[in-house]
């Protein structure tokens, strides 16, 4: 608890500060909660609708733990065409949001003590899940334009490295690794693989895969590397993170697939899920493929790019998701935050993503909030100077 209590923190100033202020003099950029402002897509609501209508006896029923079989054969049919291979329903197990999925995987993977190494910036629930199994987070930095330092994260591999953990689109920095780093890094896991006699798992948190922006490709972990697994939701691309749905899906030439099907299976079981939605999981058997409007989100990102690039403010220009993760223009990202936070202006600081020095502005905002509070970023840099 006193590790997260920042965020908690900032939580409460933000509501505070609304309670004060009233919620539109304040600037919240804290969260990335899309479905405050960006709308799910038509197809979600029309079926939404539909699968209500059915009210058949089993429909609310328990059912295998894994999730619907027609549920995960329209996703294991979906993943087969996005990344060229062979999936079938036993590759995929349905799990509550990406949160969910994280955790059933760690469960089945760790055993006490074992590694898991994490890029930074990283999201900051990694941390925290990965402590519920009493496993260690190794942190490894990205480079200076967030990309993947390969080099350093095979020199963190030990012999008890069970893991590495990506995310790509990156929160909080909009990065996507690039095709040649993923492959890289396939190359630099299996070297260790055959040095220490180990399968390291390569876990892919892909939440933020659909949301991409100028016509860039989010690379496969699966074509790249056999020991991969897939964790991701329907929360960020279908706004819909409220509803905690989404799956872990494990490479059809992972080994010992039979064995993590069976311990994801219990871990759903056991760790008080017991399923996914079924509801929901009713809902996105008939949605694969559908997305919302990303334009929307390319849109914002260009607006206060553009706003806080003429500011003075320094970032790398995200590729992807909906964060923009920009320089603290002073070294304490804490005072920073602090300083922005006076001028109603609420965002997180780069510490908290284990990158101090930047902060993080989560733009899934409508665009009036984004237009006014350029003001105040004015005010805050120009104090910095
Ligand atoms: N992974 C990343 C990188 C995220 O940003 C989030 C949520 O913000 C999650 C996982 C959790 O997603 P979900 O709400 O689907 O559990």
């Amino acid at each position: 608890m006193s590790q997260s209590s920042w965020i908690r923190k900032m939580f409460e100033d933000g509501l505070r500060l609304k309670r004060e202020l009233g919620d539109e003099n304040v600037f919240d950029f804290s969260l990335g909660n899309p479905n405050i402002h960006i709308d799910t897509p038509d197809r979600f609501k029309e079926l939404l609708a539909e699968v209500a209508d059915d009210v058949a006896l089993g429909v609310h029923a328990y059912m295998p733990n894994a999730g619907f079989p027609g549920t995960r054969k329209a996703i294991a049919d979906y993943l087969s065409e996005e990344h060229s291979v062979k999936m079938h329903i036993d590759h995929v197990v349905m799990a509550c949001g990406a949160g969910g999925a994280l955790n059933v995987v760690l469960k089945t993977l760790l055993d006490p003590g074992d590694e898991v190494i994490i890029p930074a910036p990283y999201f900051v629930e990694y941390r925290f899940y990965i402590d519920n199994f009493d496993g260690i987070p190794r942190i490894v930095p990205t480079h200076e334009d967030f990309s993947l330092d390969v080099e350093a994260i095979a020199a963190a591999v030990t012999e008890k490295t069970k893991a590495v953990l990506i995310n790509s689109p990156n929160n909080p920095t909009g990065k996507v690794y690039d095709e040649d780093s993923i492959r890289e890094l396939a190359a630099a896991l299996q070297e260790k693989d055959r040095r220490f006699g180990t399968d390291i798992y390569l876990i892919s948190d892909e939440p933020y895969r659909d949301i991409i922006f100028d016509g860039i490709k989010v690379p496969s972990v699966f074509k790249a590397y056999a020991h991969s697994i897939i964790a991701t939701s329907y929360s960020k691309n279908v706004s819909i993170p409220g509803e905690r749905i989404g799956y872990v899906a494990l490479n059809p030439r992972i080994g010992g697939a039979k064995t993590l099907m069976d311990g994801l299976v219990l871990s759903t079981r056991i760790l008080g899920f017991v399923n996914a939605p079924a509801f929901m999981q009713r809902v996105i058997e008939k949605m694969q493929g559908v997305v919302v409007d990303t334009t929307i989100y390319q849109t914002k990102r260009d607006m206060l790019c553009e706003g806080l690039a003429a500011i003075g403010y320094r970032f790398d220009k995200p590729q992807g998701a909906f964060y923009l993760f920009p320089r603290s223009p002073i070294d304490d990202d804490v005072a920073f935050v602090q300083l922005l936070q006076q001028k109603n202006i609420l965002t997180v600081p780069g510490s908290g993503f284990g990158r101090g020095g930047y902060f993080r502005i989560a733009y899934c905002v409508d665009d009036r909030t984004i237009a006014n509070s350029m003001k105040g970023f004015e005010e805050a840099f120009n104090e910095c100077q």
